[in-house]
């Protein structure tokens, strides 16, 4: 079972930094024993102008079926010879794609300390699997990796090559080729796609199978068009995962399509100058509201006194940044469902050059606030500035019930725009919202009555908090809510009753 990768190079681009990314040296055979037995790592060449690594994995078909017991497959009279007399030790297939991950995960994840500048630069590649198992043939094969950029050969392969009458096997020899994508890109679209090839995997699909799948699928899957056969089928047609994912997926391409959106609205309100001139008259430069919201989300959080906390819907990091500058917190998490905000929150945080006791402080995740997720427990408090209303409404209780039902951090702060506000902005016509993705926008009552059903139904006390001018009939730009935690939370029953 194998597959070979190669790089083109030049004197001034070397085919040999490969080995530089793939993090294993081209002189040295190396070995890595996984789950479903040995992998090998090989250059069988590596010359300035062309450098090839193979990736062959040894199976061990005992330790496989051992794997597999417990999954509930078998039945089938022969089903107990076949777990042993199968393709799985020639096929490429699903066992490639999780040891490619395991003996290329920094690669996977676009890091090389060595060289920190090659990841993000594309390189000219031919990848070569001789022997894929391809359910839904050659023009699946093409559907799915033409639209990443690669340009595809494809080619059925004789069930027997002495006996051409016996017609084609279900393999392909697949050869792939492309200059325009990097190595990260490159093994992440073959660590979602042979097995989705494949179609048959051979280890449990749990429910960190989806962050895997949008792991791998950053910045490609989002916007294939075969999302949902790839979705459905990597997930082992799992219902309720596919559709997990599925709906995460929408979500990053929304949030995503959204960011651009999301730094003009902020840009906007920095320049919007009538936060302090329309109260005071005064010159005086204007703070923006977007300072004004994080001064005052860090104001309550010392006064909490919480040391480890959530920045959920963190976007691209401005309150994180802000955060792990202050040496009160020890432990930062910032969350969000959309990749893009992530990788610009990382850059602003420069993540991959940061010293280890920092590193240590701050961790960014992927995720989706509609779902709970045990990552999310025990902290002191959790931070939603400015996220609640990207939700739909019937999606709120979902959340509601992620954060202070599941998560139960001590303190939560929510702030979110208030509507009344909206006609002192001079440039908002009349009846918009200030944002295109806010799904809805509360007056200072709306927010309160939520914030009070929420406190009251998970067991928080509740304090609201006016955040830029607060005026008389309208109230101020931002309103945030604090809660704290007060008593356990209320059993489904006393839930009912309430
Ligand atoms: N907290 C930041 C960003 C607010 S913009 C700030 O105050 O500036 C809203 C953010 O919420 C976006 O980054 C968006 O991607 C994220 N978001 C929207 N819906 C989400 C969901 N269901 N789960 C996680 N994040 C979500």
């Amino acid at each position: 079972m194998f597959l070979t990768i190669t790089a083109t190079g030049t004197p001034e681009r070397p085919a040999t930094d490969l080995g530089f990314l793939l993090h294993k040296h081209p002189d040295n055979a190396q070995a890595f024993s996984t789950s479903y037995g040995t992998a090998h790592v090989i250059y069988p060449e590596a010359s300035v102008e062309r450098c090839t690594a193979a990736l062959l994995l040894e199976v061990d078909a005992v330790a496989l079926v051992r794997r597999g017991k417990g999954k509930g497959r078998g039945g089938a009279p022969d089903a107990a010879l076949a777990q042993y007399v199968n393709d799985r030790p020639y096929a490429a297939s699903s066992l490639l794609a999780v040891a490619l991950s395991a003996v290329f995960s920094s690669a996977m994840k676009g890091q090389c300390n060595a060289r920190p500048e090659l990841p993000a630069r594309p390189l000219p590649l031919r990848v070569e699997v001789p022997a894929l198992p391809a359910r839904g043939g050659a023009d699946l094969v093409r559907e799915l990796f033409e639209p990443l950029g690669w340009t595809v050969t494809v080619e059925a392969v004789a069930l027997d090559a002495e006996f051409p009458e016996w017609g084609d096997s279900r393999y392909v020899r697949l050869v792939l080729e492309s200059a325009r994508l990097t190595l990260s890109e490159a093994l992440r679209h073959l660590y979602v796609l042979l097995p989705v090839l494949d179609d048959a995997k051979h280890y449990w699909v749990s429910s960190d199978e989806v962050d895997k799948l949008l792991r791998a699928g950053e910045g490609w899957l989002p916007d294939h068009q075969e999302q949902k056969l790839i979705t459905s089928r990597y997930l082992s047609r799992r219902w309720s995962l596919t559709r997990e994912a599925l709906e995460r997926l929408e979500l990053v391409r929304l949030a995503e399509a959204d960011d651009s959106a999301v730094e003009e609205i902020d840009n906007a309100v920095a320049e919007e100058p009538e936060d302090t001139e329309a109260v005071d008259g005064a010159q005086e430069r204007t703070v923006s509201l977007a300072v004004q919201r994080r001064d005052a989300i860090l104001a309550a959080l010392h006064a909490s006194g919480a040391a480890r906390v959530l920045d959920l819907g963190c976007g691209q990091g401005q309150l994180v940044q802000a955060l792990l500058k202050d040496t009160r917190f020890d432990e930062i998490v910032g969350v969000d469902v959309s990749m893009r905000a992530l990788t610009v929150a990382s850059r602003r945080l420069k993540l991959d050059r940061m010293g280890e006791r920092q590193s240590a402080r701050v961790k960014l995740i992927q995720g989706s606030l509609a779902y709970t997720d045990k990552r999310l427990k025990g902290y002191d408090a959790a931070v939603l500035s400015e996220v609640i209303e990207h939700l739909d409404v019937p999606r709120l209780p979902a959340l509601e019930y992620a954060v202070f039902g599941s998560a139960r951090p001590k303190t939560v702060l929510v702030t979110t725009p208030n509507v009344e506000y909206n006609v002192r902005w001079e440039t908002l016509p009349a009846g918009h919202s200030r944002h295109g993705d806010h799904r809805f926008e509360w007056t200072r009552e709306e927010f309160r009555a939520w914030a009070v059903r929420v406190a009251q139904r998970h067991g928080y006390g509740v304090e609201f908090t006016p955040v830029g001018p607060d005026e008389p009939e309208v109230g101020p730009p931002t309103q945030m809510a604090t809660f704290t935690i007060t008593t356990a939370a209320l059993t489904a029953k006393e839930e009912k009753a309430a």
